[in-house]
Order: structure tokens, then C-alpha cells, then sequence
């Protein structure tokens, strides 16, 4: 059955500027039709009317990982522990920040690594209708060193043939992406945030992986020589890239390469904190050039898309902090749409309320190009087609 939906604003996010009394039809879990006041709109057996409102595409998180939260209130400790704990109770804990994701707006996540390979069994529950949340795009384990940044120890990538192993692990278990890292961290990593703890070998050894499948590799990235390393192993999507030179910004534009901007967990009031001194001089080292470095690449035109790193549904900060780099508010909106979608290879699936697509939408009290701050808090979720409190019920 055809449902139509009416629209106060209709922002498509397919590149044009939103229609005022747009609207657009869905039936099952795809759109089917889109058009503006005046054009003809076929039969619909059902009308949703959100005159009011904005409606626009669910929106897209380009990384965060499900087993862990900077903002964890129920049982807080450092990230690396919750990395560490059984994956039993990650999976518990992912349940419930897959459904804070949807809630939020968010109908799809890129997982950017997990210890236990939960991403996996996360996504398929979901599928199944298990559960509540966001189509899962997952990465799998981490393929790090012996001393790289997020090791626990469970999933080691030493050499160009541990590397390979561990690739095709997670490949076999559907991962869409591999996650490889190019400097240590904020919170770890022997490697400061601009040394590379893998060898050029293991980083292109890892690409080769993913290209077999026609996948791709993203590096954790902040700077410094191991930015370099990435862009020469052919890495095609880098993670917060901190402390890129300009010259690097040069390169990455160049290569057509992807940088998935992470606010969240520098700045906001849920992201990184109760941190040790050494850490929190890491933290503030990178906030301080983060913000300049991102209105660079703006400036360049590098291919961008958001993501929230652990504070789960902040999609809307994460749009906000990207206008204070000079970014427009359309712009915005673009990259936690359909730009987010092309980082995901997924352009032709979502990211856009556009025929054929999956029927992901969101509906806001408030116009956000008036204010991003009112992407936050949706009226309503529509994941496929069906209200998040409707998937909720059909669990
Ligand atoms: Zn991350």
C-alpha cells in the first residue's frame, strides 16, 4: 500500500534546496515517488501529514564503534577497558545504544571496529527484527599491531600475513570496510598521534584485501608521517585527521579521498573526559588545530562526511560543529546525508529522499536551516519505511 507523505519543508538532500509542501510516497521499504505542491500525485492509501514540519533523509553516522560510550553513566570507565569487556555484555549494551542511534534520527551506522566482532551479530539481529536500530554497516575486529592503538590483544595483525589473516576473518564474516591505523590515539597507542605503527607493507597489504572484494580500507589517522603512509597505501577513508598539513589536505583532495570528520569526542559535553594528564594533553592538542584544519579541507573541497565516535546519536552536534568551521547549514545537512552516504558506498540505497531509495526519513519540529540545533529530538523515525516505535513493537 502506497503512503503518502505531506511536508512543511521537504529537504531531499539529493543536492537541491528543500521544497516548501513538498511531498513524497513510499510503499513497503522504499520511496516510490517525490514531488512538489501542484505536481500530480498518484492514489495513496494512507497520508502522513506533517505540514508543519520538516521532513527529511534518516541520517547517516560515518563512525563510531557500538561497545563503547564516552558518556556511559550506568557503569563509567575508560575506553579501553569497555573495549576489554566480555562480549556478552557489549552485546547488551550495544542493544541499547543501537536504539538511542534510531531514536536520535540515525538509520545507519558505520561501525568503525569492534573487539568479539559484535558489529556482526549486532547487524543481523537488527536485520532479522530482533531488535531496534540503525542499518549496521560493519568493519569487524581492528587490524592493528601488537603495540597499535585499540589493542586488547584479542585480534593481533603482526606482519603482512597477520594482516592478511585478519583481514580476510572479517571479511569473511561480511565486513563492508577494514579498519587499519595510521598514528595511535587520543586515549592509546604506543605511536603518539602522528607515528605509524604498521609497516607500509601491512597497510597496502590490508588494501589489497579489500580490494579483492571491491571493499575498502579505513585508517584511524590523526597526522604526521603515518597520514602520509595512509595516502601512498591507497587508504580511501580517514578517520579524524586531526592534524593534517596543509600539504597533506592537498594530497587528500588530489586522491579523492574520504575524511570522516569526529567532533563529538573532543568537544562534546559527552565525549572525552575524567581523563589522566597525559591523555588530556593529547586531547587538547588535537581540539586545538581540529577545528582550523576541518575549515581548510571545507575550503578545498575535500570529500567529507561526520561521525560521532562513541556519543551515540549526537548527529546533530556533530552538523553544528561543522557549521562553526564555515560550512553552510545545507552544506550540513549534506554531509550527514547523502555525502555520508557516498563515504559509505551506499549512494544508491540512502542518503537522499529520492524513487528507489530505501524510505529512511525523519521529521523535525523545526526547520534545521534555521537552526541545526533542531535536528535534535525528532518528532518521528521512519527506518524502511516503518516508525521506529512500530519496529520496536514488532521485536
Ligand atoms: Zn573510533
Amino acid at each position: 500500500m502506497n503512503t503518502l507523505v505531506k511536508a512543511g519543508w521537504l529537504h531531499t538532500c539529493t543536492g537541491a534546496p528543500p521544497v516548501r509542501d513538498g511531498w513524497f510516497l513510499f510503499e513497503g521499504e522504499r520511496f516510490t515517488a517525490v514531488g512538489a505542491p501542484g505536481e500530480p500525485c498518484p492514489p495513496a492509501g494512507v497520508t502522513l501529514d506533517f505540514s508543519g514540519r520538516s521532513v527529511m533523509p534518516g541520517l547517516i553516522d560515518g563512525h563510531t564503534h557500538f561497545s563503547l560510550s564516552h558518556a556511559d553513566e550506568i557503569d563509567p570507565m575508560p575506553v579501553m577497558r569497555q573495549l576489554q569487556e566480555p562480549g556478552p555484555r557489549k552485546i547488551c549494551k550495544a542493544v541499547m545504544y543501537a536504539g538511542e542511534h534510531l531514536r536520535a534520527g540515525v538509520t545507519t551506522v558505520r561501525g568503525m571496529g569492534e573487539d568479539d566482532f559484535i558489529d556482526f551479530d549486532l547487524k543481523a539481529a537488527i536485520d532479522a527484527g530482533y531488535i531496534a536500530g540503525p542499518r549496521v554497516i560493519p568493519a569487524g575486529a581492528f587490524i592493528s599491531p601488537t603495540h597499535g592503538h585499540g589493542q586488547t590483544g584479542q585480534t593481533v595483525s603482526d606482519g603482512v600475513e597477520g594482516t592478511r589473516k585478519n583481514c580476510r576473518l572479517n571479511l569473511a564474516k561480511g565486513a563492508e570496510l577494514l579498519k587499519v591505523f595510521g598514528s595511535g590515539g587520543v586515549v592509546s597507542g604506543q605511536a603518539g598521534l602522528s607515528r605509524c605503527t604498521a609497516t607500509p607493507a601491512e597497510l597496502r597489504a590490508a588494501v589489497e584485501e579489500a580490494a579483492a572484494l571491491g571493499k575498502y580500507v579505513a585508517a584511524h589517522v590523526h597526522g604526521g608521517p603515518g597520514m602520509d603512509l595512509c595516502l601512498a597505501a591507497g587508504v580511501r577513508s580517514l578517520e579524524h585527521a586531526t592534524l593534517c598539513t596543509d600539504e597533506q589536505i592537498e594530497r587528500i583532495a588530489a586522491a579523492g579521498a574520504w575524511v570522516t570528520v569526529t567532533f563529538s569526542p573532543l568537544s562534546h559535553p559527552a565525549g572525552l573526559r575524567n581523563l589522566d594528564p597525559r591523555t588530556q594533553s593529547r586531547l587538547d592538542s588535537v581540539r586545538r588545530t581540529y577545528y582550523a584544519v576541518v575549515g581548510k579541507m571545507l575550503a578545498r573541497g575535500v570529500n567529507m562526511c561526520l561521525g560521532t565516535d562513541g556519543v551515540h546519536g549526537a548527529m546533530w552536534f556533530e552538523a553544528a560543529e561543522m557549521e562553526k568551521c564555515g560550512a553552510g547549514k545545507q552544506q550540513c545537512l549534506e554531509f550527514i546525508t547523502r555525502r555520508a552516504a557516498e563515504a559509505c558506498r551506499r549512494e544508491k540505497e540512502i542518503g537522499s529522499i529520492a524513487a528507489g531509495k530505501y524510505a529512511d526519513f525523519i521529521v523535525l519540529r523545526q526547520n534545521p536551516l534555521d537552526d541545526l540545533a533542531h535536528l535534535r529530538s525528532p518528532l518521528a523515525v521512519y527506518m524502511g519505511g516503518l516508525k521506529e516505535s512500530e519496529r520496536m513493537n514488532r521485536a
